[in-house]
């Protein structure tokens, strides 16, 4: 028994009579079971989890046993070609500014409409329609931990979720039955139709970490594994899911800036375990030159690390690491 590769493209019509291609594999082991997408990229700036992709088909090649896998990498190739979250972005503007474009909004598409709604069509033609689970994985900024966001139905939804083996899991409620969402995420498209889906944020955008790499691979094969896909079980992580909702009580602490100046960090990195007083870093003053360390409030996971303004992953001087007094340095969960 063998698995069958395919390369084939979804092919949108722009509203400039040219076309855009969008190239996928589909990997199929001949037998019956799930059809698995996994797709990455849908905004082009968030660009970890393609070579997460890259890697399970080939893993897919050699250990799929049941079902098939559609990998697409590369979701919205022409904000990837950008160099951008969406196409009608410019420089330093945030995603909010989307007009429309914002991919992730668009689901099933629509053939009439913009671009980005003309390739969200495409591909939901040639692909999404003949899936039965779904894993989309976005970037969101290095600030945070990498997260997996899923509605917590308590059912197959909450243990694909758990199944993802990341630290922390923002649980959205579910949808009401019957409401329409559309045009919508494609895991909400998904998870409204009866199939699962959720999204994994692996933080850190416009870079590609190993570590990261990681993570999205080791998604993807548990849950091949949760559906009954690949042999073997799935590899959870070594100590608690992190739960978030809206509503953390005293669980969750925020360490802001107790003054101003430049913070240097200690080389912790976001999801790392720190100990009640273990020492997160220090600012130098900008006013007396005078040293302020900075240390953990209580002992937990680091869900936030660093200084930053919003849109540090679209402005570089938000990324700048002066802290003004009150401004965010970290934030500890407590598991
Ligand atoms: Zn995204």
């Amino acid at each position: 028994m063998s698995t069958t590769t395919t390369l084939d493209y979804a092919v949108a019509h722009l509203t400039d009579d040219s076309e855009v291609a969008i190239p996928y594999w589909h990997v199929d082991s001949g037998q019956d079971g799930e059809t698995f997408l996994v797709n990455c990229a849908q905004h082009g700036n968030e660009v970890q989890g393609c070579e997460s992709i890259r890697l399970f088909k080939q893993l897919c090649e050699t250990d799929l046993k049941r079902g098939s896998v559609y990998l697409v990498p590369f979701t919205n190739l022409p904000a990837v070609k950008y160099r951008r979250p969406h196409i009608n972005l410019g420089p330093e503007q945030p995603y909010a500014d989307a007009e429309g474009h914002n991919m992730n909004r668009t689901w099933p598409g629509n053939p009439e409409g913009n671009d980005t709604e003309r390739v969200s069509y495409a591909i939901h033609e040639a692909v999404v329609r003949h899936c039965t689970r779904c894993l989309d994985l976005h970037s969101w900024s290095g600030f945070f931990a990498s997260a997996t966001l899923a509605p917590n139905d308590g059912g197959l939804v909450s243990e694909m979720a758990e199944t993802t083996a990341i630290r922390f899991i923002s649980w959205s409620k579910p949808d009401e039955p019957g409401v329409e969402h559309t045009p919508s995420t494609i895991t909400r498209l998904f998870n409204n139709t009866g199939r699962g889906a959720v999204c994994i944020e692996l933080a850190g955008q416009y870079e590609i970490s190993s570590k990261k790499v990681a993570l999205g691979l080791r998604a993807a094969t548990n849950l091949a594994k949760l559906f009954g896909m690949m042999d073997g079980e799935p590899e959870l992580l070594d100590g608690p899911v992190i739960g978030m909702t809206d509503d953390m009580g005293d669980r969750k602490f925020d360490l802001n800036a107790p003054c101003s100046g430049l913070f240097v960090g200690t080389g912790l990195q976001t999801a790392d375990y720190v100990e009640e007083g273990q020492k997160l870093g220090h600012i130098i003053r900008d006013d007396n030159l005078e040293t302020m360390e900075i240390f953990a409030p209580v002992s937990g996971y680091l869900l936030r690390y660093g200084c930053y303004r919003p849109h540090s992953d679209v402005a570089l001087p938000a990324r700048h690491p002066y802290a003004s007094e009150g401004d965010p340095l970290a934030t500890v969960v407590v598991p």
